[in-house]
């Protein structure tokens, strides 16, 4: 396998990054999950504009242009002959010394891995997802915004442990008042009387790229897409639920802390949100 670091493509082994970096140290950078199909890298240069919002809202500076960066990763992809990959992109604020201080950090780190697509299980997506809420609740806006895709994610990890300890494949994280944002690792949908319903960006999320291009769809598809403010209860009485994410592209929820939603199978609406974006993403990306 290799891997780009700093500029070059090396092997695996030799893909070694200092102790000193911040990015270790303290969780100090951003990063991105990306997806190719087929030759096809999905979404790229939404992914890109996220990284670089990321990396603004905590003054970093990443050493390249977003051209670069895409020609990185292709290469990346080229050079590991992938078809159908799975991307990390990650900036780290570079090697620095013991102290927080990011101005000790001289220059940025940039490497990208790409590796085969782990993809969720079938069952997941037949019978859908058994989910908890976590008790842990998502970061407030004004500690650490949750639009920062940081690479500081013990916020989510935390919620992550208490759904692995409640035999749960994921867990939805509320607001500080309680307020539905998202899950650990994904965007929250439900579907109400034929209208698509999801947290707004306010309520403190990450605006995931799925999200956008399923309410994209959804609106494509004549299917009416809302941004509101959910209480639990407002999940328990939905007619569907599903997640989506880069990599579970979008996964049904059956049942919420032992409470079945709606039929108790994949619905409808769902199911055809999810053929709309399959198909999409062999249409739609930038070529390698
Ligand atoms: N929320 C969180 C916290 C995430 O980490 C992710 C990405 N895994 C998502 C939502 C989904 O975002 P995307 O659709 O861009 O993968």
């Amino acid at each position: 396998m290799k891997v780009f670091l700093n500029g070059q493509l090396v092997d695996r082994e030799d893909a070694r990054i200092t102790v000193f970096d911040h990015g270790l140290l303290y969780g100090d950078g951003v990063f991105e999950g990306i997806r190719s199909y087929n030759g096809l890298v999905f979404k790229l240069s939404e992914h890109l504009d996220r990284l670089y919002d990321s990396a603004k809202a905590i003054e970093l500076q990443i050493p390249m242009t977003k051209k670069e960066l895409e020609n990185a990763v292709i290469d990346t992809l080229n050079g590991n002959n992938l078809r159908d990959a799975y991307i990390r992109l990650v900036i780290t604020r570079g090697a620095g010394d013991l102290g927080l201080d990011p101005r000790k950090c001289k220059k940025a780190t940039v490497f990208i891995i790409t590796d085969r697509i782990v993809l969720y299980p079938r069952e997941y997506y037949e019978k859908g997802l058994e989910i908890i809420i976590a008790k842990t609740c998502r970061n407030i806006k004004c500690a650490l915004d949750p639009q920062i895709k940081s690479l500081n994610y013990l916020n989510n990890i935390l919620a992550k442990i208490e759904a692995i300890k409640a035999n749960a494949q994921e867990a939805i994280m509320l607001s500080n008042d309680g307020y539905v944002t998202e899950c650990t690792g994904d965007n929250i949908f439900i579907v109400k009387k034929n209208v698509l319903l999801t947290p707004p960006e306010s309520v403190g999320l990450l605006k995931g790229v799925t999200r956008h291009a399923v309410m994209n769809l959804a609106k494509a598809a004549g299917i009416s897409v809302k941004g509101v403010m959910m209480k639990p209860k407002d999940l328990y009485s939905a007619d569907e639920c599903f997640l989506t994410g880069t990599a579970a592209e979008i996964v049904p929820v059956t049942k919420i802390n032992d409470k079945t939603i709606g039929s108790g199978q994949p619905g409808k609406v769902t199911l055809k949100l999810l053929k709309a974006f399959q198909e999409s993403t062999k249409v739609a990306g930038v070529k390698y």
